[in-house]
């Protein structure tokens, strides 16, 4: 069975009824980069460049990051490669750069550190451009947005960012292009503020492993109340469907890179919901393809249309793993 899965890995995203879908890698250690699997993602929906940061004894250079991350868009060549700035704090310090507060999920972690040091910033949107050079398939996300000005802030640093380089490269007769920047839609607030931040990004991707935690006020790594923290949890469901309604009347794509995504139950909730990229970690992609191309888009619609009037996971999840059942 596990052969099997593995050979139809290779096959293309799509459903049992015909609908285009996208399997994506959540990528960040180098391993990610050599498996053979790798080819059968349709490209990175979420390259965590905080792992690489982890691994070191003090910040990289630009150059090592510039190294690092034109080996991982050449190696997905012709597909998209979705980089994600600089994510620390919460659960993520570094040994370098200390961080000691009460509250650290609430505290100072992701674009609030990025924008409080902009020349880490600075640093780091300049190595990704720099290796985009001859690789057309850089995308730029921002994690921990939680209100308009952070994505403004930001996208004036990229486009200094751009200028530099670009004027750089254009001496030696070189050119980038500008990347497609996005938001990570993981604190609730994001969601109120949609068509607020629309004019200022190019996609969204939604977090759920946060977007659970700060929706449910539940610790993600807290075993006590390990039992509370349900990414099928009807508020978390009821909000991941008002996030593909926006998503969808603002015309602007969506993803979903957070842990439901290689969750079978997770991913034809979605699926039913409209989500069509789905970023996951390498051990889930082959399964999660396979369970895709054996399920109809019009079969879950209506399991759907059921479960989102409930008020209890366990129900939830009793409809859909039903269906999964059925499916053998
Ligand atoms: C998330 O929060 O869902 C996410 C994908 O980012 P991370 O797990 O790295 O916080
Ligand atoms: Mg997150």
């Amino acid at each position: 069975f596990d052969n099997l899965v593995a050979k139809e890995a290779q096959l293309p995203s799509e459903t049992l009824d015909g609908c285009p879908v996208s399997v994506l890698l959540n990528a960040g250690l180098s391993l990610d980069v050599d498996s053979c699997l790798m080819d059968c993602s349709d490209g990175v929906g979420l390259y965590r460049t905080e792992i690489p940061f982890m691994l070191h004894d003090s910040f990289p250079s630009e150059q090592e990051q510039t190294k690092r991350y034109r080996t991982i868009l050449e190696q997905y060549s012709g597909r998209q490669v979705c980089m994600r700035t600089l994510d620390i704090g919460g659960d993520k310090p570094l040994p370098y750069f200390p961080i000691s507060e009460e509250n650290p999920f609430l505290g100072w972690r992701g674009i609030r550190i990025t924008l409080d040091h902009p020349e880490l910033f600075l640093a780091q949107l300049k190595a990704m451009l720099r290796a985009s050079e001859h690789n057309d398939n850089l995308a730029i996300m921002l994690p921990m947005i939680s209100c308009v000005s952070e994505v403004q802030s930001a996208r004036r640093l990229l486009d200094q960012a751009w200028l530099e380089v670009s004027d750089e490269l254009r001496e030696r007769g070189g050119a980038i292009r500008y990347p497609s920047l996005g938001a990570m839609i993981e604190v609730p607030a994001a969601i109120y503020l949609l068509p607020d931040l629309a004019p200022y990004v190019d996609f969204w991707s939604v977090g759920t492993n946060d977007l659970t935690q700060y929706l449910l006020a539940v610790d993600r790594n807290n075993a006590r109340v390990a039992d509370m923290y349900d990414g099928l949890h009807p508020a978390v469901l009821r909000a991941l469907q008002q996030i593909i309604q926006t998503a969808n009347q603002q015309a602007k794509p969506v993803s979903v890179c957070g842990e439901l995504a290689g969750d079978p139950i997770g991913v034809l909730i979605l699926l039913a919901m409209g989500y069509r990229r789905f970023s996951m970690n390498l051990n889930n992609i082959a399964k999660i393809k396979y369970l895709l191309r054996r399920v109809r888009t019009d079969a879950l619609e209506p399991l759907l249309a059921q479960a989102i009037q409930l008020n209890d996971s366990a129900q939830i999840r009793k409809i859909f793993s039903a269906y999964l059942e059925s499916l053998g």
